[in-house]
């Protein structure tokens, strides 16, 4: 069990999408930046908040410290 800081929120909404906060199995492609989540690192899962399950099929991935930027900018 991670001790996570109580600064970084578990889960943010953003104008309709849910990031949420989860551990990397694998290694990711961050869609804010572009490098890597690497694995057993936290980073924002980010699906669309009631929408079906094509949404969290194909997540946006973006790490803790890229959240800020992909919510001014919108995401994709
Ligand atoms: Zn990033």
């Amino acid at each position: 069990m991670v001790n996570r800081s109580i600064l970084i929120p578990m889960r943010i909404t953003i104008n309709g999408k849910v990031a949420e906060l989860v551990t990397a199995r694998k290694t990711y492609k961050c869609d804010e930046c572009g490098y890597p989540i690497v694995p057993h690192s936290d980073y924002y899962q980010i699906t669309l908040g009631g929408a079906g399950l094509g949404s969290i099929k194909f997540p946006d991935r973006v790490h803790v410290h890229c959240i800020e930027k992909y919510m001014e900018t919108g995401g994709k």
